[in-house]
């Protein structure tokens, strides 16, 4: 038998035999944090523009993969994209491509992986450790890990009428990805609303406006990105996407869809497209009542183990101990997805040799970009806040941030337009929660502070 499995994609049942399979390890999911070169962040931003899907085509893409992608744990074989791909070029998808064609040739066989692709795991039994797939089919093993991520929220699960329409879209695999840019394409210059003003919100509404539709989001908050951004971060952002021409309607949800969209507040707005981004759900259906959970996802140790042996929860299912803010906490991106991995890979491997390893100790690390915009944050978005630099909208080129500050100590950074330098030292500002000044001083020195850390 193969000593590693990837079962990932939920599409398709596979045709393969119905004959048990034995493995050492199986891996559930193959997305972000399953380890395989998957870019999923490039779905919402450089994939949805007009050049996008050209030079991203996947068959291409895939003749990039090499070496460098790619670390070897001795005999047990982890793939990590070694760096953040601030281009976006080098976008893949394990689920969309032949099992031959995705590995550098002879790794496959050498390593012994085994990549099941289109096949959903249906049951889980973690007492017996056996899967079963959709078409039937068994698999065994030794040791699990859970990297089934998360499903996106749907309107009809908040009751609204009329969800279900063709036009409505919603952004979490290729196919999505793929459904959208066809229906972009059908209609020149048509009318677009973006329904929620989270990440999906912000970068598709960007992604639509640069495709020359006409933008409208709505959410029902007073900002958008209300977790973590502060009014003030929020009006930059909103003036930006108001400079571009996009219509913000805040305060309402959609609560229906006819021809038009049907607002709460009773406005209408014709949409040729409505793209929906209001929040993702961990999938843990299949491991429900076998396994501990917590705040919504999987309850891990700092080591990625779940409260059942020789199975281990990561990426965005897991709810793991923050130790930088002795909390627990589940994390939706992909920073967290990778990192995850690597400590369960090197967890599993240690404990194999009677070893340990170090505790988990994650800096929360988020981005996004839109436009010609780029923000990076890192760590807590806790206490008080001041803002520093340029955050007019209107002006040429805006660059500020933020410092969180609580109990004498700067717990979080936030750069808009940072140089990679400057979001190191924002990074290392996080990292080390040095005493903070008055905020009045912070917010005059601004990235001076940072620099002196
Ligand atoms: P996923 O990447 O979601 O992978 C889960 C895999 O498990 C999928 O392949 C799924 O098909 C498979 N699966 C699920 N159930 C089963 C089953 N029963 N049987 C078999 N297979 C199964 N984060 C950032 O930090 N920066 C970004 O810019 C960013 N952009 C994003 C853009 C988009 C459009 C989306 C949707 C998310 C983005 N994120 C971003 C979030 C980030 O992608 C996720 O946090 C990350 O993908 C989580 O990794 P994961 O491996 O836990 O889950
Ligand atoms: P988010 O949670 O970021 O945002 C969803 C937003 O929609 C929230 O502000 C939410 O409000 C709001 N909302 C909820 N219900 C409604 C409604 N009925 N009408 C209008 N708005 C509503 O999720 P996304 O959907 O944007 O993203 C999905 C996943 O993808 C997340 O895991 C996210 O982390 C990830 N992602 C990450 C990116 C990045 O890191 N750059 C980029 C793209 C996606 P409330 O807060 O009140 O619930």
């Amino acid at each position: 038998p193969s000593s590693l499995s990837f079962i990932g994609g939920l599409s398709s049942s596979s045709s393969s035999s119905m004959a048990e399979k034995c493995f050492k390890y199986v891996i559930i999911g193959g997305g972000v944090s399953a380890v395989a070169p998957y870019e999923r962040p490039a779905l919402s931003k450089g994939y949805m523009l007009p050049e996008g899907t050209l030079f991203l085509s996947l068959q291409y893409q895939l003749q990039l993969v090499g070496p460098n992608y790619w670390c070897c744990f001795s005999q047990f074989l982890v793939f990590t994209i070694l760096q953040e791909q601030q281009d976006f070029q080098a976008f893949m998808s394990v689920l969309e491509v032949e099992e031959k064609n995705y590995y550098p040739s002879g790794m496959q066989r050498k390593a012994r992986i085994t990549l099941i692709l289109s096949t959903e795991i249906v049951k889980a039994d973690l007492a017996s450790k056996t899967l079963t797939s959709a078409a039937g089919e068994t698999f065994k093993y030794e040791v699990l890990i859970i990297a089934t991520g998360s499903t996106v929220l749907r309107l009809e699960d908040f009751g609204i009428e009329g969800a279900d329409a063709k036009n409505i879209f919603y952004l979490r695999e290729i196919h999505d990805a793929d459904k959208l840019v066809e229906s972009i394409k059908n209609k020149k210059n048509g009318n677009a609303l973006v329904v929620g003003g989270g990440y999906i919100g912000l970068e598709l509404s960007a992604a639509l406006k640069i495709n020359d539709y006409n933008v409208s989001m709505v959410y029902p908050e007073p900002w958008c990105m209300p977790r973590l951004f502060t009014a003030d971060m929020a009006a930059f952002y909103e003036g930006y996407y108001m400079k571009k021409g996009i219509n913000i309607i805040k305060g309402t949800v959609a609560a229906g869809f006819v021809k038009e969209v049907k607002l709460k507040n009773g406005k209408m707005e014709a949409a040729d497209i409505v793209v929906v981004g209001v929040g993702a759900k961990p999938l843990i259906n299949l491991f429900k009542g076998q396994v501990e959970e917590e705040k919504g996802g999987i309850k891990t140790d700092a080591f990625f183990k779940t409260s059942v042996a020789n199975v281990y929860a990561i990426g965005d299912v897991a709810t793991f101990p923050m130790k930088m803010y002795g909390d627990m906490r589940r994390v939706e991106h992909v920073d967290h997805s990778r990192k995850s991995a690597e400590q369960a890979v090197k967890a599993i491997f240690a404990s194999e040799q009677g070893k340990g390893i170090e505790d988990y100790h994650y800096l929360p690390y988020f981005y996004s970009r839109s436009f010609d915009l780029s923000w990076q944050f890192f760590g807590d978005n806790v206490g008080e806040t001041v803002v520093f630099g340029n955050h007019d909208p209107q002006s040429e080129k805006p660059k500020f941030g933020t410092y969180w500050v609580k109990d004498g100590k700067v717990m979080g950074a936030f750069l808009e337009s940072g140089t990679p330098e400057e979001n190191q030292a924002i990074r290392k500002v996080a990292r080390e929660q040095p005493a903070a000044p008055s905020l009045e001083s912070l917010a005059s020195e601004g990235l001076k502070f940072a620099s002196k850390i």
